[in-house]
């Protein structure tokens, strides 16, 4: 086949999934919608769970992919890249997130104080039992998980600390003495729950690959084991991709089936729900792009476009981290991204860029304080911002992780953490919808950080070429037809004059 039917048939196949999965979301709504009025939504859970089953093998599949992908895509990535040009790549992206994510939540601060969903509510809602710490605790947990004293541990639990409540006893003992007992009298204990930290693994992995690239030819093997298998992974996930279409459908409709009535969305609720949609569709579908079309000098619909298998992954999975292996897809083969920076940037996104996830808990406090009736001022609000942008970081990339971090926002407004109970009804579409802003945000970024970052790793490819030295590892070469690939192609020796005009296109 010629190279003009080869292209053609990459496109048809690339556009062809994306129908199937933007098909298979609307389908599995229908779908979800018709089961629940044929039996006027009276499904047993174990009903349910056929439903989601084949979504759920999915999800498996995808969730299989991820640590090995997020450690070797790091490491890759960093460790066959000049140190000083790693660290200006890392700095670019940092700044971008860290600049989307306190946009995403001035929004949701500005919607909140001028919609005001919560006011003349009653505050006299539901309230369950949640776990029970102070901020201090949720920001130093955040941080000793970023160092993992056991990796193989790292890979399967996550230390998470735990408030042990005075009985009875201690409590008249304190009242006789004239002393109040707060959360922080409370014992400090702590345990192992399951789930991957991710946070550890990807902080883990930067150092790796910072490492092997200051070791220089000696850390050669350990760079390709790697680059192997992170082309593997890839392998892989397009494989898994292609049955997207098939788990999105029942994730969705399984979700449908089993939500509560939509009676809730009534009231305060249903001004809540409202506000944070218009806040995320104001950050998801006009902010960000707006960063990247200033910042990149290019109109982002085409870009955004690209991005929609990632885009209805996320909504179907709900979470960032079981997303990546498709937005990496995207990003690199659709949007041509350099693979040097979307194996950086896109893993660590996952793991700390949430903007969607910021600027619903910035909504979701405030919304509470607003029921309960809890004033603000303008240092309230403040607080809310800085914690609402460390709790989107804090959250694990995997469904509804912001409402464990809402706790920390919530007790800056003087709210206890049981008042999440009065937002639950409504979390499972809020965080399908926020998880779907957090996996564009995080492309939009590696987008923008491309495009800044371009005309040094072509540099970086053309020193190489005319040193004659060793060329990229497999996983990182260019696709074909790119600029840079050009460069890479040229014969080993060209004088850099030449090389320059060949990487002029
Ligand atoms: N589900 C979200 C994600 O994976 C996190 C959250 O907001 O709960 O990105």
């Amino acid at each position: 086949m010629g190279r003009l039917g080869a292209k053609v048939k990459s496109c048809v196949s690339g556009n062809l999934l994306t129908f199937l999965t933007l098909v298979a979301t609307v389908g599995g709504t229908v779908f979800g919608l018709a089961l629940r009025a044929s039996r006027d939504g009276d499904w047993t859970n174990r009903e349910i769970m056929y439903v989601a089953y084949p979504g759920e093998i999915f999800l498996q599949m995808l969730k299989g992919l991820i640590l090995p992908l997020i450690v070797s895509s790091i490491v890759a990535a960093i460790g066959s890249l000049d140190l000083s040009l790693s660290g200006r790549i890392g700095l670019r992206a940092i700044l971008y997130y860290a600049a989307t994510t306190v946009t995403a939540v001035l929004t949701g601060i500005f919607l909140t104080a001028v919609i005001r969903p919560g006011e003349g509510g009653t505050a006299g809602m539901a309230v369950n039992s949640t776990r029970k710490t102070t901020t201090a605790d949720t920001l130093l947990d955040l941080v000793r998980s970023m160092f993992p004293p056991n990796l193989v541990q790292a890979c399967v639990a996550q230390y998470q600390t735990v408030l042990i409540e005075p009985t009875p006893e201690e409590y008249e003992e304190a009242a006789a003495a004239g002393k109040n007992l707060t959360l922080t009298d409370w014992e400090v204990s702590g345990r192992f729950v399951s789930g991957s930290n991710t946070l550890g693994l990807v902080i883990f992995s930067v150092a790796m690959g910072i490492t092997l690239a200051k070791m220089g030819a000696e850390a050669r093997p350990l760079i390709d084991f790697f680059d192997s298998l992170n082309a593997a992974m890839l392998t892989m996930t397009g494989w898994v991709i292609w049955i997207s279409p098939i788990g999105v459908f029942f994730l969705i409709g399984s979700k449908i089936i089993a939500m509560e009535s939509v009676s809730v969305m009534a009231g305060q609720l249903g001004w809540y729900f409202m506000t944070v949609v218009m806040g995320l569709f104001i950050h998801g579908a006009i902010m960000t792009p707006l960063y990247f079309a200033v910042i990149c000098r290019k109109l982002p619909f085409r870009y955004m476009y690209n991005m929609a298998e990632a885009a209805t992954t996320a909504f179907g999975t709900g979470s960032s981290n079981a997303c990546l292996p498709v937005t990496m897809k995207c990003v690199e083969e659709k949007n041509k991204v350099d693979l040097r920076i979307s194996k950086f940037v896109l893993p660590i996104g996952a793991t700390i860029n949430m903007d969607g996830t910021a600027l619903y808990e910035a909504v979701a406090a405030i919304f509470i304080a607003q029921l309960r009736r809890v004033p603000l001022g303008v240092g309230k609000y403040l607080a809310v911002s800085l914690t609402a942008t460390m709790a989107s970081i804090g959250a694990a990339g995997i469904p509804q992780a912001g409402l464990v971090t809402m706790v920390m926002v919530l007790d800056t407004v003087g709210l206890p953490a049981d008042d999440v109970s009065i937002i639950l009804a409504v979390d499972w579409l809020l965080d399908r919808l926020r998880t779907t802003v957090n996996v564009t945000g995080d492309a939009l970024v590696a987008g923008i950080v491309d495009h800044l970052s371009r005309g040094e790793l072509d540099e970086v490819d053309r020193r190489t070429v005319a040193e004659g030295a060793l060329r990229r590892p497999s996983s990182l070469r260019p696709a074909p037809g790119s600029t840079a690939a050009m460069i890479e192609l040229a014969p080993v020796g060209q004088d850099e004059a030449s090389v320059g005009l060949l990487g002029k296109n």
